[in-house]
């Protein structure tokens, strides 16, 4: 199964990510957390990354789309994933489907998080709180300044990979504002049902066919069922043949 979780900074993306990956025994691939161990690693791409994630800004599309081409192909992706923070730009949600495409793979579904963005806010400052009760260090772009400049790479960067992915049929949103178990119900409900995130049409829920409604027959069954009627009719009219032949030889005989 691979998915891709889609929302603004704070919308619940890393909770739900981390909720399917274990129920789904899946990889969870953040970006966001690959860049950080970069950062504090100080490896080429964490000096490059620093500066721009504590910005709140987006780190270049060709530094990320390596980062994600060379972790998709390791042997924990190998059963699924669920992208988290990944793809943020257009450019990189056709290098992930042109990834993809090489290997004869496809997104089975793109989980947008709906939130409201005045309640973000709030959300950031109650996950710094818990970060620092837990005695670990705070994120440096968990700031309601770069809080600010990252719901705003959002807005133009990665809000228009909705319609990208609606257009596609994959995509599937979701209440974020609900509780977290909630959304994770939601989410496990769509993520179970891969037919209908696919956008075929389906029965409303709690019935399965309109009351009267005739058995929907596949298009080539129709014409095999035809063809085995004709052919029916055909044995039957040679049998009513046969049946008078046997009966005109009979009562020239009997005379
Ligand atoms: P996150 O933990 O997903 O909120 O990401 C933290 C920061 O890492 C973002 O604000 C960006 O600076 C950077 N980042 C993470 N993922 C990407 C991505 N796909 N494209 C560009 N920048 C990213």
């Amino acid at each position: 199964m691979r998915l891709v979780l889609l929302g603004p900074p704070g919308a619940g993306k890393g909770t739900q990510a981390e909720r399917l990956s274990q129920r789904h025994r899946i990889a969870r691939l953040s970006t966001g957390d690959m860049l950080r161990a970069a950062v504090a690693a100080a490896t080429p791409i964490g000096v490059k990354a620093k500066d721009i994630m504590e910005r709140g800004e987006l780190v270049p599309d060709p530094v990320v789309i390596a980062i994600i081409a060379e972790r998709i192909q390791q042997p924990d992706a190998a059963r699924g994933f669920v992208l988290d923070g990944f793809p943020r730009t257009v450019a990189q949600a056709e290098a992930l489907e042109r990834l993809l495409a090489q290997r004869g793979l496809k997104l089975d579904a793109v989980i947008e998080l709906k939130v409201d963005e005045r309640i973000l806010l709030r959300r950031i400052e109650t996950r710094v709180g818990e970060t620092k009760a837990r005695g670990e260090a705070v994120r440096a772009d968990d700031d309601p300044e770069v809080l600010k400049q990252r719901l705003s790479a959002y807005r133009v960067q990665t809000a228009p990979l909705v319609d990208h992915y609606r257009a596609k049929s994959v995509l599937r949103s979701v209440d974020g504002m609900a509780s977290i178990d909630e959304v994770s119900e939601v989410i496990g409900r769509l993520v179970a049902r891969p037919a209908e995130i696919a956008g075929s049409r389906k029965a409303p829920k709690g019935r399965t066919k309109a009351r009267g409604a005739r058995r929907k027959v596949p298009k080539a069954r129709r014409a095999s069922h035809g063809k085995r009627k004709a052919a029916s009719r055909g044995a039957k009219a040679k049998r009513v043949r046969r049946t008078a032949v046997r009966r005109r030889k009979s009562a020239r005989v009997r005379r």
